[in-house]
């Protein structure tokens, strides 16, 4: 498959060499063309147009850009929540048309079942999947400690503070072992310092697990904390403005100048 692409990229011009993605058909995520209309009575708004990227298995990439540039309907879009009004999304190949375990989701308001337990949270989506007995409470085990809550598993999430609910959401979301992790201003309600702790632990499992994450947010300075790649959106209609490449060593500091410049070019193409 290396070998295809190799000869296929040997002669092209210096601009499609370095697209590192987006031209495989099997791409971990092929956003291709995607158009996406809300049609009411009384309005129609164009929430995408002709929104295109793709995504590499294991990659991380952020989605940034300002409030209603269309977000949240591009990871719904991707998670099979909406259907496209033209174009489409393929993942590995396939084309989505509807939700799967091949992709986890995470949420910013947590989603959690106030009746269930941390255990019982986690262990939703393998009911679900009809794993049962011993081979689910080991895999639900192994989850609550990659996420460092074993010791809460019998705790209900009133109990637990902000940064502890999201990752019982990302231990949930991790649980049934999605291909990809989709994120929606995951860390959009704890406090800058919970969140900062968040970004470490996040990088840390996506290290582990080699999982490919697609993470939305409109800060742009989270998006350049975590991000091999960053899409930039634009508003009105919702389009990619630019996709920017980060290529700093992590752990990032955004006390670095290299940093500093990541997020004011991603802010001057968001016109902030
Ligand atoms: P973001 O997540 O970037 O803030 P959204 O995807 O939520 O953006 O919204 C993009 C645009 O689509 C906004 O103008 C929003 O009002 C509109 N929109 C989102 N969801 C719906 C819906 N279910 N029905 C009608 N319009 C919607
Ligand atoms: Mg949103």
């Amino acid at each position: 498959m290396a070998g295809v692409n190799d000869v296929r990229e040997e002669g092209s011009t210096a601009d499609t060499a370095s697209d590192t993605s987006g031209t495989s058909d099997t791409a971990a995520v092929r956003v291709a063309d995607l158009g996406k209309r809300y049609d009411s009575d009384r309005q129609t708004v164009q929430a995408l147009s002709g929104v295109d990227f793709a995504v590499d298995e294991g990659e991380f990439v952020c989605i940034v850009g300002p409030s209603g540039c269309g977000k949240t309907t591009l990871f719904r879009t991707i998670a099979g929540l909406e259907s496209p009004t033209s174009g489409e999304v393929r993942l590995s190949g396939e084309r989505v048309d509807g939700p799967g375990t091949d992709r986890g989701m995470v949420f910013q308001e947590y989603g959690l079942f106030p009746w269930r337990t941390v255990a019982e949270n986690v262990a939703f989506g393998l009911e679900q999947q009809g794993l049962g007995g011993e081979e689910r409470r080991a895999r639900v085990r192994e989850m609550l400690d990659l996420v460092g809550l074993t010791e809460f598993a019998d705790a209900y999430p009133k109990e637990l503070s902000g940064g502890m609910k999201q990752r019982v959401g990302i231990a949930r979301a991790l649980a049934v072992d999605p291909d990809i992790l989709l994120m929606d201003e995951p860390f959009g309600s704890v406090d800058a310092q919970t969140r900062d702790m968040l970004h470490g632990e996040l990088l840390d499992i996506w290290g582990a697990t080699g999982k490919t994450v697609l993470f939305v947010t409109h800060d742009v300075e989270e998006a350049v904390t975590l991000a091999d790649r960053v899409v930039v959106m634009a508003a009105n209609p919702g389009q990619v403005r630019e996709v920017v490449s980060v290529d700093l060593d992590r752990p990032r500091e955004r006390t670095d100048a290299a940093f500093a410049e990541h997020v004011e070019r991603i802010r001057a193409l968001i016109g902030e």
